[in-house]
């Protein structure tokens, strides 16, 4: 039992113990890999424009410092508490050292539904989380990122706020800031594309024509619409999207872009489509080719597992399918191809590294650059996951985490005890 007991964290040590056993790591080093170095926790209050006073609660969890400054996102969603955060915290562990980033894993959160908020409270809120977080991060302690309900004009208010507590503006603080703010070209795309790129280098893998795929996205916000929108591009149908509003199906396929442009307009997917709203619960079990969950985590439990019509899962979202449910996909002798989260996604971290690498130097790259450094970087990841998998008869996932625990285990054993 430990303060980050919960569905989210109890789903990360499940995992973790299963990789452990698999890499015969000894009982007495397992909690020293799977516990987070640091967790925090902090009370933002701000004024609401009521003239109430508002205070909500907020975390950041740095799983550890073993290979480099954490590295993570930040959620605001109304059920965050610290277990999800350290659990988050955890899978960035193993997605950065899969993809060989110089980096811990690192999350934070504030519990809050950011929908709810007027912009001046949002802006008011975010200055006052970072105010909190100031001692414990920094551009070589820790690095945040947007997540869930998080976007670049966030980070611009963390990056602002931060700067101007040191007098200087320190952009190396945050990634995903907006590119006139010392962001890099490619980043808000970057976790979308790369979701996009790693389903069509399974397409190819599986002997499945693109242009005669078919693809369903849950979840519509910055991961899902790009992927959505890379897809679509490489010519896969796109037959299925949602978000938290809508589900909407139609084997005819949707036009991403207009779905996208919608959203920018009236920040939901609902009234893009309404003669193909569908109930959202039948959404993932519906016929595709690729299925892709990029909303919230363990929306794939073993029910859902069973009932899954896909032939490839790419995983944009972190933790969407459970452990019970890995089971059922194994049972079903792997039929269906995972694209696991911690290779999936990991093009957002990727090209943050990229985006830190900038702001340190103050050297900044074209976009073609970045891009074809991300595709690189992750055809190298897919390809020591996939051969892994080959080489030892395990699943995608149980490759790619391996790889990853493995390293930072690694890097613990020769650093020693500290870090
Ligand atoms: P976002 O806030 O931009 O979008 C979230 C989307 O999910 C929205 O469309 C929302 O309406 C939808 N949604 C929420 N609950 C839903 C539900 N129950 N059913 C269907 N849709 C639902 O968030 P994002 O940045 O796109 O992140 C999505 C997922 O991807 C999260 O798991 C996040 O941790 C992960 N991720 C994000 C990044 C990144 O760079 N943003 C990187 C790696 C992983």
């Amino acid at each position: 039992m430990t303060l980050f007991a919960g569905p989210v964290f109890d789903m990360a040590r499940t995992q973790f113990n299963i990789i452990a056993d698999h890499l015969e790591i000894p009982s007495d080093e397992r909690d020293r890999l799977l516990l987070p170095k640091r967790a925090i926790s902090v009370s933002c209050p701000i004024h609401m424009d009521d003239g109430r006073t508002a205070v909500f609660t907020g975390y950041r969890v740095q799983h550890h410092l073993t290979l480099g400054p954490a590295k993570g996102g930040t959620r605001y969603a109304p059920n965050v508490d610290i277990g999800e955060i350290a659990a988050l915290a955890i899978w960035m562990s193993w997605k950065c050292a899969l993809a060989d980033l110089p980096y811990g894993g690192g999350k934070g959160g504030v519990t809050v539904d950011p929908r709810l908020l007027s912009p001046r409270e949002l802006e008011s809120l975010s200055r006052r989380y970072m105010q909190e977080m100031i001692p414990f991060v920094g551009p070589h302690t820790d690095v945040m990122a947007p997540d869930m309900g998080t976007n670049e004009q966030v980070m611009a208010w963390f990056m602002d706020t931060y700067s101007m507590y040191q007098g200087v503006t320190v952009t190396e603080i945050v990634t995903g800031k907006p590119v006139g703010s010392g962001g890099t070209l490619g980043r808000n795309e970057a976790t979308g594309h790369g979701v996009a790129f790693l389903a069509s280098r399974a397409l190819d893998h599986l002997g499945i024509d693109p242009l005669a795929s078919t693809a369903i996205l849950q979840g519509f916000g910055n991961v899902g619409s790009h992927a959505a929108i890379g897809l679509a591009r490489r010519g896969t149908r796109i037959v299925g999207l949602s978000d938290h509003t809508v589900a909407i199906y139609d084997r005819n396929g949707f036009d991403a872009q207009s779905a996208f442009d919608h959203v920018m307009k009236h920040r939901v997917l609902k009234g893009f489509a309404d003669q193909a709203e569908i109930d959202p619960t039948e959404l993932l079990t519906k016929p595709c080719d690729i299925l892709a969950p990029c909303a919230v985590e363990r929306v794939i439990d073993e029910e859902v597992a069973a009932a899954l019509n896909c032939r490839i899962l790419a995983e944009g979202a972190n933790g969407p399918t459970t452990p019970d449910a890995d089971l059922v996909l194994g049972n079903q002798n792997n039929a269906i191809f995972v694209i696991p989260d911690i290779l999936c996604n990991a093009g957002g971290v990727i090209v943050s590294y990229f985006e830190w690498v900038q702001s340190l130097q103050q050297y900044f790259w074209s976009k073609d650059e970045v891009m074809e450094k991300l595709e690189r970087a992750l055809d190298r990841s897919w390809r020591q996951v996939v051969d892994r998998a080959n080489r030892h008869g395990v699943s995608n996932r149980t490759a790619a985490m391996s790889i990853g625990v493995d390293r930072v285990r690694k890097a613990k054993q020769a650093r020693g005890l500290f870090p």
